[in-house]
């Protein structure tokens, strides 16, 4: 098993803020060796994507082939946190008891072209999100498991 713990780029990312949970209810994912670093990442502050050493390609969600070029040398590794939204949506249903709106973005990585991460965008009003906004990676920490989540964020403030 790969140690993730000893990414020699870790440390020229700069840690991530821990949010509290927005949602009332949140399921936890299940347990899988083959994701386990996904969801444990952000103990340090930092995301960490799968990549291929032999072709660089970021493989999301992990699998144990490359699905460019099919070499098992595939390992997670420390990327910048920052992307732009994809696209959104806002849960005006309270689904669960006194739950507010929310907003569920797909999040475009910096790192490469269709490298998206399904998620919650954070401190943001629910009529401020907008296709192409620049968000950076933060984490809220429930069940032992550290879920990304985004923010708004502009290369100006860091
Ligand atoms: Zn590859």
């Amino acid at each position: 098993m790969t140690d993730w713990r000893v990414m020699a780029n870790s440390s020229e990312v700069p840690s991530a803020r821990i949010f509290d949970d927005p949602l009332v209810h949140r399921l936890a994912p299940a347990h899988d060796p083959d994701t386990q670093f996904f969801w444990t990442s952000g103990a340090d502050g930092r995301l960490r994507i799968q990549r291929c050493a032999d072709c660089n390609y970021y493989v999301q969600p992990p699998t144990r082939h490359c699905p460019m070029c099919g070499s098992d040398r595939c390992s997670p590794q420390t990327v910048s946190g920052h992307g732009r939204v994809h696209t959104f949506t806002v849960n005006y249903q309270p689904w669960v008891k006194d739950q507010c709106p929310y907003i569920v973005a797909i999040v475009e990585l910096d790192e490469q072209t269709g490298l998206r991460l399904t998620s919650n965008l954070l401190d943001c009003g629910v009529d401020d999100v907008a296709i192409g906004m620049r968000v950076t990676v933060g984490f809220v920490a429930r069940h032992g498991v550290w879920y990304p989540v985004f923010i708004p964020w502009t290369a100006e403030a860091g």
